[in-house]
């Protein structure tokens, strides 16, 4: 199909778009030809961006006949929204198509979407820190990657991590703390490297739902619960591993022996790889050969539970989750 036989209106539109939508639109076209139009959809909070708690990316594939033929229209990346609003934004883009074949309707696509989000501009879901939804009274936070917590909760989250952190580089020989990058915050759902003020962060009142959520009991559910995940963690371990793909294959993860953690305050050789904090605990990827990793043999000590192996700083806490008490 040549440039010639695309219907002349189609290249307004596609112009109008650009005028209007530019930087944040991209048209693609193959010989001259426009095959798609991609386009980050914010809901319209006016000038403040830092109000726009959804977004998705919308994705139209122009059909050679178009605008006789109805586009094909994908959403991607969608952020803050839950599976039900995003079907319903897909019937709605359904029936537009449908009623509109033969007009253009990109344009009508693009802030049909954005009057969806603008409607529903709230954060689906849960703070994935504390577990608590996001109401009416919150005060919550937006990352750059378009994640959601609770401010409250995130300020805890960075205060924990980097008090781990620092706890983990002071295990280490000398000249391993010199070589450590310093903290950084990370994402806790995507890890993106962000940048946040704790100490504005902590000045924000605890989630609202936690305020009156019942205090926490060991019902019977959640103790048959444990004992499931304990005879799960018990049969993983016996096979020297924790997450197993398959009873074939060696798991990719493998528990070390506690005089394997050892190693590195006592070892000032080479072997050693450039100081990793996040991962020295006793949990290890397998995947490379490194001398310090445990085989993940048959022969390893019987699983003497409870399991502590991501409990790394041993707190008591912590300690009876899914194990006995
Ligand atoms: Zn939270
Ligand atoms: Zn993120």
């Amino acid at each position: 199909m040549s440039a010639a036989a695309v219907d002349e209106r189609v290249y307004e539109e596609l112009q109008a778009l650009e005028a209007i939508f530019a930087p944040d639109i991209v048209i693609k076209r193959e010989d001259g030809v426009p095959k798609s139009v991609e386009i980050n959809v914010l809901p319209s909070t006016g000038d403040k961006s830092d109000e726009q708690y959804v977004r998705l990316t919308l994705e139209v594939y122009l059909t050679p006949e178009y605008p006789d033929s109805s586009p094909k229209v994908i959403m991607r990346n969608p952020r803050g929204l839950d599976d039900r609003i995003l079907s319903c934004i897909q019937s709605d883009i359904e029936d537009k198509l449908l009623e509109n074949i033969g007009h253009l309707i990109v344009y009508e696509l693009i802030e049909m979407v954005r009057e969806c989000l603008t409607q529903c501009n709230l954060p689906r879901g849960q703070c994935v820190i504390c577990l608590h939804g996001f109401v009416k009274g919150d005060v919550f936070i937006k990352t750059p990657c378009f994640h959601y917590f609770h401010s409250q909760c995130l300020s805890k989250h960075f205060i924990a991590g980097k008090k781990y952190y620092e706890e983990e580089i002071d295990k280490l020989p000398t000249w391993q703390k010199i070589e450590a990058k310093p903290y950084q915050q990370t994402c806790p759902v995507c890890r993106s490297t962000v940048q946040f003020n704790v100490d504005e962060l902590k000045k924000a009142p605890p989630p609202v739902e936690s305020i009156d959520a019942q205090p926490f009991h060991l019902t019977d559910e959640i103790r048959a619960m444990q004992e499931r995940m304990a005879a799960l963690m018990a049969h993983q371990l016996a096979r020297g591993g924790v997450i197993g793909v398959g009873d074939t294959e060696p798991p990719p993860l493998i528990i070390t022996d506690p005089a394997d953690q050892e190693e590195p305050k006592s070892s000032t050789s080479g072997t050693q790889n450039a100081p990793k904090p996040e991962t020295s605990s006793s949990v290890r990827a397998t995947g490379n050969s490194n001398a310090s990793v445990a085989p993940a043999s048959p022969t390893r000590p019987p699983y003497r539970g409870p399991y502590r192996g991501f409990n790394r700083r041993g707190k008591p806490g912590r300690r009876g989750r899914g194990g006995s008490r």
